[in-house]
């Protein structure tokens, strides 16, 4: 019998109900009675065949009918409430009593009840022989205790979906059973089959999603088995018809009878077959997949033998689910695993954006891509093969960001007008990081060439096909291979979840990229408004010292007197060198942002420079009474640097430690050895630093504003020139301080030269080594000036002890036993003269030499130093470069006596 398609209403037959087709196969019995009296109301046309009652059936009592030996009325009516409660259909035996039925037939039945609008449904088919019924059972024993309990030892789906065809196959005697596993866009393939020889394999093939209408899928989810044991049996009309009757149509959703659309029986038929059987695999209410059992002959599965199945297609389904969620959280875990070693090395020191650079290979093969981007306003990070950026980005704005969480597809090639700006790839995973910016990070694939196998024909249907098209079953079965080119593999959830997870990491980074562009502004406009300040206050600072020297000049003008030139003489030089300082100053900084300051490097010894930097400081320390602590290694410690720079340093230093201090304060230099470096600090006791000025002390033009009046007239550039000079010498520099009134610190580190790197010869150390060791004794009436000197020779090592007088310069002489004494000429109780005699004459004076100072320094000032027994005569102010060198060379000679 073959289908008449032309006979067929195709503009309302999709939308047909298949649930009521009013008719069901004849290979059972249909009856339903009215719930309350459970009278007989519609039955379908084979059971006239059955029970041949002379009146008519309709109207009768279901139960006279009926044997109710060991099957009772109360047990069938019992078991319809539960099947009523429960929404199913359960099975029952039914008899009838012998007068009834046609002798040949046999009166035992196996039954199916259920209800439907309003009647209770009773289904017959005839009693199975217990073989049949007892080797299924045998099966399904065999699945449950054998195969089920090895679920874990299944390393695919396919493989545990293997014994359930082979367990089905054996029950229902089939030619072929397969399993299909429905994709997402409802198409199907085949994952397992068990077939005999003959027939033709469907294993690996897929189906489109239009061979199983949308109505099927429905049902399918309700009815879970269907048997069309035979394609053309002729269906047994319900009785009385709708038509003469006018009742409503009755659905037979819960019907183990319901005949088959017309187009689904001719669909089997075009497969070449007689026989299906199919139980639908569903799980939460989805139909995960089908198992189908064809047979070229007509096949009956027994009434009993199909609810068994129908009890192992609930078992298939969840064993499946649960193994393919195995599958999945294996994989899952193993992505996680490699992914948390990731991210495990983030850190503030190596941000994810550095890690997926450097581990570029491994990232791409955790999520299967060949590319990866992340985009973002400040930094754009790329790995592996990517598409053009222009590209990637009118994919993120056409996305919708308050809608879709991301952006897939593994088909780029339609969607873009230049194919060659995707260098290559055709699969996206795009996922924007913030909602309204242009940040995201995206996945990229290849194209992966595959080849898959189709049932029918190549381009046997298109979406411009007709209705008609569309619904006529198709009439070739036979396999195509289709070759899948233009896309990537498919990014799949677990993909998505990792790439979403990763995204969390990056969206991390970008808030804190964000804040810290955010600092980095307000520091810029912090910085803004100090050169803002600073213009002004450089205007004011350069017209204040125009003042004095412009009236100056009028007065040398009009001016003779000599005393009063002088005074103004040295009023005006005063004025240049402030001015001189603040202009050198700014030309060194705008040098060093040039980049253009040339470094004089050699080796230097820091003890050296840091007396250059006191001598250059003597006056700033020495006027406002401060005391000098000095504590410095003996050994001479070297760096390689500019030594006029680091004076400079070190200078603007103490210059700032004995501004920023009231006087008397204390203002000590520490100098410490370290491993590769050396740590020199200049401690004072003085304004100190709030804290909050304290992280920006070093930025130009930056100054406490409770320090203004002692700033005398500073720009604020002399700190942020040091930290240049220091960077410049590869060391840095901090700033330490309690707060306001504190006193602050300031730690100058620079990298230390090793001896043999000093490239000095050994003499050259260890003259100053020999001199270290050696006393000098200083004798001046001005404290200031035997303050200023001890601190110069102490920073060259040497040991020193001091007197302000004659007398005092007795008393020590013998205890110390100087190598050296540094005499002044003009004092109080005694000359330097005169003490000379005195002290040579102790015993202890025998390798003392004698140097002497003055104020004055004419020729018979040095003859009469010299007639005195004194090896040498300086004139104050003290040279310290001449007293280094004369120290180092009658050192030498002490030696040599
Ligand atoms: P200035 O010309 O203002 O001294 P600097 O760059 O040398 O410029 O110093 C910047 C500011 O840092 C100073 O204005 C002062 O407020 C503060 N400062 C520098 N050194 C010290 C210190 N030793 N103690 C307290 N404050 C200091």
């Amino acid at each position: 019998m073959e289908l008449d398609i032309d006979r067929l209403d195709f503009d309302h037959c999709e939308d047909e109900p298949i649930h009521t087709p009013e008719s069901v196969q004849s290979y059972g019995y249909f009856f339903a009675m009215n719930e309350q009296e459970q009278n007989i109301a519609i039955i379908s046309e084979n059971v006239l065949s059955l029970l041949p009652i002379e009146e008519e059936l309709i109207g009768w009592n279901f139960f006279d009918l009926l044997d109710e030996g060991e099957v009772d009325r109360e047990f069938i009516l019992e078991t319809f409430d539960r099947a009523k409660e429960k929404e199913t259909r359960l099975p029952i035996r039914i008899k009838f009593k012998e007068e009834y039925v046609i002798p040949d037939m046999g009166s035992d039945f196996l039954a199916v009840i259920y209800y439907s609008s309003g009647h209770i449904v009773i289904e017959l088919e005839p009693a199975t022989k217990f073989r049949e019924v007892y080797s299924a059972e045998h099966y399904v024993k065999m699945y449950a205790t054998r195969t089920a309990p090895r679920f874990q030892q299944f390393e695919s789906l396919a493989d545990m979906a293997e014994r359930m065809v082979e367990t089905i196959r054996y029950i229902t005697g089939m030619e072929r059973v397969v399993l299909y596993r429905f994709n997402d866009d409802a198409s199907g393939v085949v994952i397992a089959e068990a077939k005999v020889d003959e027939i033709e394999s469907y294993l690996g093939v897929n189906y489109p999603a239009s061979d199983i209408p949308a109505q099927a899928r429905e049902l399918y989810k309700k009815n879970w088995i269907r048997l069309t044991p035979d394609v053309n049996l002729k269906p047994a009309r319900l009785l009385p018809a709708v038509e003469e009757s006018g009742r409503p149509k009755l659905d037979l959703t819960h019907s183990l009878l319901r005949t088959m659309s017309p187009i689904h029986r001719q669909y089997i038929r075009n497969q070449g077959l007689c026989a299906s059987f199919s139980m639908s695999l569903v799980t939460h209410d989805n139909l995960w997949g089908l198992i189908s059992c064809h047979c070229r002959k007509p096949t009956y599965i027994p009434q009993d033998v199909r609810l068994q199945c129908e009890n192992l297609s609930q078992l298939f389904s969840w064993h499946l689910y649960a193994k393919e969620e195995e599958l999945h959280l294996n994989q899952r875990n193993r992505t996680e695993d490699a992914i948390r070693t990731m991210l495990d090395k983030v850190s503030a020191n190596n941000p994810i954006v550095d890690i997926f650079s450097e581990h570029e290979e491994d990232i791409l093969k955790i999520m299967d891509s060949e590319g990866f981007v992340f985009f973002s306003e400040g930094k754009t990070v790329s790995i592996g093969t990517v598409p053009e950026i222009s590209v990637v980005q009118e994919f993120y704005d056409a996305l919708d960001t308050e809608k879709n969480r991301y952006y897939v597809t593994d088909q780029l090639v339609d969607k873009v007008s230049e194919e060659s700006l995707l260098n290559g790839i055709v699969g996206i995973l795009l996922i924007p990081l913030l909602g309204q910016r242009n940040y995201f990070t995206a996945w990229f694939r290849k194209e992966h060439k595959r080849e898959q196998k189709w049932v029918g024909l190549p381009n046997e249907r298109s979406d411009a096909s007709t209705k008609r098209e569309k619904l006529t079953p198709r009439a070739s079965f036979d396999i195509h291979v289709k070759k899948i080119t233009g896309q990537s593999k498919k990014f799949t959830e677990i993909d998505i979840d990792m790439a979403i997870r990763f995204n969390r990491v990056f969206l991390a980074y970008v808030l804190e990229v964000q804040e810290k562009m955010r600092q980095d502004l307000l520091a810029l406009e912090e910085q803004d408004r100090h050169r803002n300040e600073f213009l002004a206050t450089l205007a004011h600072e350069l017209r204040n010292p125009l003042t004095p020297i412009k009236t100056g000049i009028d007065i040398l003008e009009r001016n003779d007197d000599e005393n009063i030139r002088n005074t103004v003489n040295s009023t005006i030089r005063r004025q240049v060198k402030n001015l001189t300082k603040l202009i050198d100053d700014l030309m060194d900084i705008s040098r060093v942002n040039k980049g253009k300051i040339k470094l004089d490097l050699q080796p230097v010894m820091i003890q050296e420079t840091i007396g250059s930097a006191l001598e250059i400081s003597e006056n700033a320390l020495t006027s406002k009474q401060h005391e000098s602590v000095i504590h410095m290694p003996e050994e001479p410690l070297w760096v390689r640097g500019d030594p006029t720079r680091l004076s400079q340093v070190f200078s603007n230093l103490l210059n700032n430690a004995a501004k920023y201090t009231e006087n008397g304060g204390e203002i000590s230099i520490a100098v410490e050895k370290r491993k590769s470096d050396i740590s020199v600090k200049i401690i004072d006791n003085g304004l100190g630093i709030p804290p909050h000025k304290l992280q920006r002390i070093f930025n130009m033009f930056t100054q406490v504003e409770e320090h203004g009046p002692h700033s005398n007239g500073g720009l604020g550039i002399g700190l942020a020139l040091v930290k240049k000079l220091v960077e410049l010498h590869d060391g840095s520099v901090v700033a330490r301080s309690g707060g306001l009134d504190k006193g602050s610190e300031f730690e100058v580190i620079l990298p230390r030269l090793q001896k043999s790197e000093t490239g000095r010869p050994e003499s050259d150390s260890s003259s100053y080594k020999r001199s270290v060791k050696k006393k000098i004794l200083i004798v001046d009436d001005n404290p200031d000036i035997i303050q200023m000197y001890e601190m110069l020779l102490q920073t060259m090592g040497y040991e020193t002890q001091t007197a302000q007088n004659g007398r005092q310069a007795i008393a020590i002489f013998p205890g110390f036993k100087p190598d050296f004494a540094l005499l002044d000429i003009g004092m109080n109780d005694m000359n330097g003269y005169e003490l000379r005699q005195a002290l040579a004459k102790f015993p202890e004076a025998v390798n003392t030499v004698f140097f002497s100072q003055s104020g004055w320094g004419n020729k018979t000032d040095f003859a009469q130093s010299k007639a005195s027994g004194f090896r040498k005569h300086f004139v104050k102010p003290l040279d310290l470069k001449k007293l280094q060198q004369e120290l180092a060379q009658y050192q030498d000679w002490v030696e040599e006596e």
